[in-house]
């Protein structure tokens, strides 16, 4: 029997195997505080959704406003002000060429709608296109849509049944860059491909893999050539986390389609935008209506949450944000420099503000038990951490310092050594 007597039922948690979940109060910075008193340091930006940090004042201060005014307005037949402004300062920052903005609530339903949209683009003007192409290794949601699209395994081995079928390219590994760029080919020449659904430069929950911006390049000029759409699901990797705004950036690349959440709103509250290009609008502009982009959520566009992301969208224009990101980046590699010839760890590895390492285990994969171990470790060290199996990652806030930072590091030293002697 389990000790766990809340009616929570946690995310991504075995009850029966994890201690019941400590009260956070209050959260500050790059902090959250349990009902202990003990502060513990967030380096995982709180499943990577907070960017400036926690209860950011320019953020909170919006949101506040906000509620003066709104709570959850329709948005068929009606629109509000904050999604307007939000939307037109969206297609300001974001690669040249994206016009149009598709608001839902979280991740999973930015990379539905982005899915749908690729979809629907290819019915309306009648080609026979519908199927998916994605990167082996990928995350893009927990719903059945996304989890299709993502890497099949423990996660979703249950729902196999209701999954349907992608075509997979291989991740581009270091020298094998040019296979994932020919398998890709391949698939386009079978002429039913809609779309390349990728996580541009990191594939985030798949074990912070990185892969250079060329290969992203290469894959939208073979999209292009072959009139398949290319989607970047940016829900990880925007606002800031590769060292530019949004890593498509970094490939000099507009994808036909872009999603973008987590830190939307600096974090704050949920919200979500998928936006594309207008040749994708106007295959659903039509006075037939059986061409209706056919999607909505209850929520969609929460005035409240809409107001938080215009607040961090001019942040990231008043501010230094930028700056602060790339002084993120540098202590990040000082802080990684220590384990750089370090025999405990391999495949020690950067990009932007995200640094990973793998611990070298003879059980890898995400259910040895070694993540459960280190994730306590860390735990009762006051550090919030969580490896995804033996790779250990740091995303921190961009408002943490390399005084907290160094903390992170000196505990990985410190569990890598209790581990080596079986202490851990
Ligand atoms: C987190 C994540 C998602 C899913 O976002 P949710 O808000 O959890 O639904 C999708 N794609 C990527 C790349 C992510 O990291």
């Amino acid at each position: 029997m389990t000790r766990y007597s809340s009616p929570v039922w946690h995310p991504f948690t075995q009850h029966m195997l994890e201690p019941v979940t400590k009260k956070i109060i209050h959260t500050e910075g790059a902090y959250l505080i349990d009902e202990d008193g003990r502060k513990i340091l967030d380096l995982i930006s709180s499943w990577w959704v907070i960017t400036h940090g926690h209860r950011y004042p320019a953020v909170m201060q919006a949101i506040r406003q906000a509620t003066e005014h709104y709570d959850q307005i329709i948005f068929a037949d009606y629109s509000h002000e904050p999604a307007e402004q939000l939307a037109q300062e969206l297609i300001h920052i974001a690669p040249q060429g994206l016009a149009h903005v598709f608001y839902s609530d979280s991740g999973s339903t930015s990379v539905e709608v982005g899915l749908k949209m690729a979809l629907g683009y290819f019915h309306n003007r009648g080609e026979k296109r519908s199927k998916v192409a994605v990167m082996a290794g990928s995350y893009h949601g927990d719903t059945i849509g996304t989890m299709s699209a993502g890497e099949r395994g423990v996660f979703n081995a249950a729902y196999g049944a209701l999954l349907y079928d992608v075509a997979t390219i291989p991740f581009p590994a270091e020298g094998r860059e040019q296979q994932t760029l020919d398998v890709f080919e391949q698939l386009c020449r079978h002429g039913d491909l809609a779309a390349l659904l990728v996580e541009p430069l990191v594939l985030g929950a798949g074990g912070m893999k990185i892969y250079p911006a060329y290969v992203l390049r290469q894959l939208k000029s073979i999209a292009e050539a072959y009139g398949v759409l290319l989607i970047c699901d940016e829900v990880m990797t925007g606002w800031g986390r590769t060292g530019t705004l949004f890593a498509s950036e970094q490939a000099g690349i507009t994808p036909d389609i872009l999603c973008l959440s987590k830190g939307i709103t600096g974090g704050a509250l949920p919200l979500a935008a998928t936006l594309c290009v207008p040749k994708i609008f106007e295959a659903h502009l039509s006075t037939d209506r059986s061409r209706t982009f056919y999607h909505s959520s209850s929520y969609t566009a929460n005035p409240i949450a809409c107001a938080a992301g215009l607040a961090n969208v001019q942040l990231w224009r008043n501010e230094p944000v930028l700056q602060r990101v790339h002084n993120v980046q540098a202590m990040q590699s000082r802080g990684l420099a220590r384990f750089k010839d370090d025999p405990r760890f391999e495949n020690i590895r950067q990009c932007g503000t995200i640094t990973a390492l793998d611990f070298k285990t003879q059980s890898g994969g995400y259910l040895s038990d070694i993540a459960l171990r280190l994730k306590a470790f860390f735990r009762a060290h006051n550090v919030l951490l969580r490896p995804l199996g033996n790779v250990l990652y740091l995303m921190p806030p961009y408002c943490v310092t390399e005084q907290e930072l160094q903390q992170g590091y000196q505990l990985i030293d410190e569990a890598a050594t209790l581990l080596q002697c079986g202490k851990l």
